[in-house]
């Protein structure tokens, strides 16, 4: 098993693997089914962390994993001469299930990749240049997203990044109505942010930033690759707040937790772009055959199990037990927010974080804290967790906290 973290030392990333040591993270991954990992000795961890969002329909879903073999069977990779009836028909498929007038899809193979791809979208459709994001964001690690995100960490070593971006604060409609002219292409947002902290913005923040868009020629760009697919309680997170953006960005569990796949839906209006040159924007891998015919599984699993209800359902009284620890614990846990399944424990401060992700590891509960926040640890189980999964998770989470307290004041 170390052989694993040496080789991970010697031959990837030795400072990822002291990480992962300090965490007492020394098990290697071997199989997984449904919410549970198992590592190479055998033993089980439930997954709060979800492959960082990606198990929405859980590790191995039986509907998923065979339309994945057959496509494989058939046809994996495109000839990309021909014209692909399996990208056709998630095209389809999310014209119809995203809001609104959502029509255009473009599939690549990653989040980054749909933010890269709205982001070109927003200028070339508008011919303006300004983008505005928001502080704390997350929206990708390669340049154009890392220049939309919002976290100066990432962004230092990478100087200069995109110009003409704007960072305003998170769910604060008048900060953004002072930047917005007729310069600005693209406001692109996250409906929760999630490696922001999952921070939840007021209601009505997503309907402003609409009507700030539509008063100013603006294309709105929802990055749901992490909201989306079911997450949050509905489809998409803009439906919560019945709203249409020109540009929505998904990846993640678009790929049923087996393929990888992105893709960002447009508005006809942003389109405009592809009829001047259908090859202004393509990717050869992007939109394969087998991630196209998984992605449509995968968002048919996601509507047939109503996963959108259960992340409702479950989320809800996962929540009021996570507030009542919270209650139990003040000095440790600051607050506990979040919608859906899609829930943020803030600690006091980013060493007790650390603390407890390792005392739930020993017990056996994977949970990790979010890109752009260290104090928050995040809750994102697959959505076909069962509820005495969920109990087991709060026990684990008590138990952890009960044995965090007694070190706690060298912590705080
Ligand atoms: N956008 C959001 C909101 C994300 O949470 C992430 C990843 O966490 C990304 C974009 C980038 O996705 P990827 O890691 O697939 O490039």
């Amino acid at each position: 098993m170390n052989d694993v973290l040496e080789g991970l030392e010697r031959y990837m990333n030795p400072g990822l693997a002291r990480t992962y040591r300090f965490m007492g993270l020394h098990s290697a991954e071997d199989t997984a089914a449904g919410a549970v990992v198992v590592d190479a000795d055998g033993v089980e961890y439930l997954d709060c962390a979800g492959g960082y969002g990606v198990f929405i329909q859980g590790y191995r879903h039986p509907r998923i994993l065979r339309a994945a073999h057959e496509q494989l069977d058939r046809m994996p990779l495109s000839s990309r001469v021909l014209v692909s009836p399996q990208q056709v028909e998630l095209a389809q498929q999310l014209a119809e299930l995203t809001p609104g007038d959502l029509t255009y899809s473009f599939f690549c193979n990653s989040g980054t990749e749909a933010v890269e791809a709205a982001l070109k979208i927003a200028r070339g459709s508008t011919g303006r240049a300004t983008i505005i994001s928001t502080v704390g964001a997350f929206h990708g690690k390669t340049y154009g997203s890392l220049s939309v995100s919002g976290r100066e960490l990432y962004q230092a070593p990478f100087q200069p990044l995109l110009p003409d971006v704007i960072h305003v604060p998170y769910g604060d409609l008048e900060a953004l109505g002072s930047m917005m002219s007729e310069n600005v292409a693209g406001v692109i947002v996250e409906p929760i942010q999630g490696e922001g902290g999952v921070i939840v913005p007021p209601d009505g923040y997503l309907a402003g930033v609409r009507r700030l868009c539509d008063r100013y020629g603006a294309a709105f760009i929802a990055d749901e690759v992490q909201t989306g697919m079911g997450r949050t309680g509905t489809l998409f997170a803009v439906d919560h707040e019945g709203v249409v953006p020109d540009l929505l960005c998904l990846a993640k569990a678009l790929g049923g937790g087996v393929v990888p796949i992105g893709a960002v839906v447009g508005r006809p209006w942003v389109w405009k772009l592809f009829e001047e040159n259908p090859l202004i924007h393509t990717s050869t891998f992007g939109g394969n055959p087998l991630a196209c015919r998984v992605a449509s599984e995968a968002l048919a699993v996601t509507v047939d199990e109503d996963l959108p209800g259960r992340a409702r359902a479950l989320g809800q009284s996962f929540m009021s037990e996570l507030k009542t620890l919270q209650e139990r614990h003040p000095d440790l846990l600051t607050d506990v927010r979040g919608r859906g399944l899609m829930i943020g424990l803030e600690c006091r401060n980013a060493g007790v974080g650390g603390m407890i992700m390792a005392e739930l590891f020993q017990r056996h509960v994977l949970a990790v804290y979010t890109l752009n926040n260290e104090r928050v640890i995040r809750m994102i189980p697959p959505l076909v967790i069962e509820p005495s999964q969920l109990e087991q998770v709060l026990d684990a989470l008590a138990q952890s906290l009960e044995a965090v307290e007694p070190v706690k004041d060298e912590l705080l």
